[in-house]
């Protein structure tokens, strides 16, 4: 094992992962390069690329208050919503040539209700996304697709060919053979990545044009595998939740030789590990990976014993020693799949870890504690 070095192909990826306003997207907006702001998983992003336009998460990672943002929402909204809306009230986002949000929760929505009562918000379409698979809930979603192709021509007044559709599924599913091999090099007992740097090269996935991304995991895995695997972890840990995007919270998770080998998140392994039918009619290769093959979100989609098999599934191909999970403070959609998770790995016994954080770093700190007794409970039950 090499002793762990920055290697400048993964110092450029971790920036952009940290950064929503990363200086190679930058470089990209002063090119002229069109942008639509998004939020993951469960929104075609491919459509959007068909466009002629990069696909940006919209998030509130370098958020530092929330006070412009609290007039427009309920107290009990989450941060994750506040954050994100009050870094669009100062302006950040004002690059954005076009925005497209779904019904991810009843948080995240209003983001757009508030948006489009703002002169010349870029916020041109929201999409209904059903919850369930059925017959009648694949018509809907088909439509659902359709009116969204609609809205984003008239934005953007281009045509969304097949052919352009076609081209957008290759351009994503390089991404997501990209990111397959990376997630491979996690597996040995040697892994390349920390787990900090492993989340924010997925979230430079959706930070970034995907052309330039894709270059750069290219020059990244050459890079990793002329130097080998970095780190041994002595635990190894695997990570799931939603929206904690901030690099702080997954420094506070690698503790003394404890490393988060994988994950289970939408701009992770889930939107990594199915790739979409490349032969056939490029549309209905779409509306069939969101609404039926893709690995489910949580709590939309696919059923709950799908998505336990899947985590217990992942425990295993990464022989994680124990899964730590987060959600946000005020986050109901995650609690319940805590709660689902907490049952299902008990009665697998494998290790669980349940923390409640802020979206931003304050108030982390008691976390670390909490992690660190974790880690010791795991290492412990290796020696036992
Ligand atoms: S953290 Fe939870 S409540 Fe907030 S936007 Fe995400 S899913 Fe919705």
């Amino acid at each position: 094992m090499n002793t762990l070095k920055q290697l400048p192909e993964l110092t450029a990826l971790v920036e952009a992962g940290k950064n929503p306003f990363n200086q190679v997207l930058m470089n990209y907006v002063d090119q002229g390069g069109k942008t639509v702001g998004f939020m993951y998983q469960d929104t075609p992003e491919e459509i959007i690329t068909a466009a002629g336009a990069a696909p940006i998460y919209l998030r509130g990672t370098t958020s530092e208050g929330t006070e412009m943002a609290e007039a427009f929402f309920r107290q009990l909204t989450c941060n994750y919503t506040k954050h994100t809306y009050n870094e669009i009230l100062d302006g950040k986002w004002d690059f954005l040539d076009g925005a497209v949000l779904y019904n991810l929760c009843d948080h995240s929505r209003r983001i757009y209700d508030n948006w489009k009562t703002i002169p010349g918000n870029p916020a041109y379409h929201f999409m209904y996304v059903p919850k369930k698979r059925s017959e009648l809930s694949k018509d809907f979603y088909r439509e659902e697709i359709n009116k969204l192709i609609k809205a984003t021509e008239e934005h953007f007044g281009v045509e969304i060919t097949k052919e352009k559709l076609a081209e957008a599924i290759k351009l994503h599913n390089e991404t997501r053979r990209l990111q397959q091999e990376i997630y491979e090099m996690q597996k040995g007992e040697e892994v390349y990545l920390t787990g900090l740097e492993l989340l924010m090269v997925m979230l430079a996935g959706v930070s970034l044009p995907r052309p330039e991304y894709n270059k750069m995991m290219k020059d990244l895995i050459a890079a990793l595998k002329a130097n080998g695997p970095r780190i041994k972890p002595k635990v190894r840990l695997l990570y799931t939740g939603g929206h904690a995007d901030n690099p702080e919270f997954f420094e506070l998770l690698q503790q003394n030789d404890a490393h988060v080998v994988s994950d289970n998140t939408g701009f992770g392994t889930r939107a990594a590990d199915v790739l979409i039918c490349e032969d056939g009619d490029p549309l209905e290769a779409i509306i069939n990976y969101y609404f039926e093959e893709k690995p489910a979100a949580t709590r939309q989609m696919g059923t709950q014993v799908e998505r336990m098999e899947r985590l217990l599934d992942l425990v295993k191909q990464y022989k994680a020693d124990g899964v730590v999970a987060s959600r946000l403070y005020m986050c109901d959609l995650w609690a319940f799949e805590h709660f689902l998770m907490r049952k299902r790995l008990h009665e697998n016994n494998v290790p669980f870890l349940e923390l409640e954080v802020d979206y931003t770093p304050e108030g982390q700190g008691q976390i670390k504690t909490r992690v660190q007794a974790f880690v010791e409970s795991l290492a412990d039950r290796q020696t036992a």
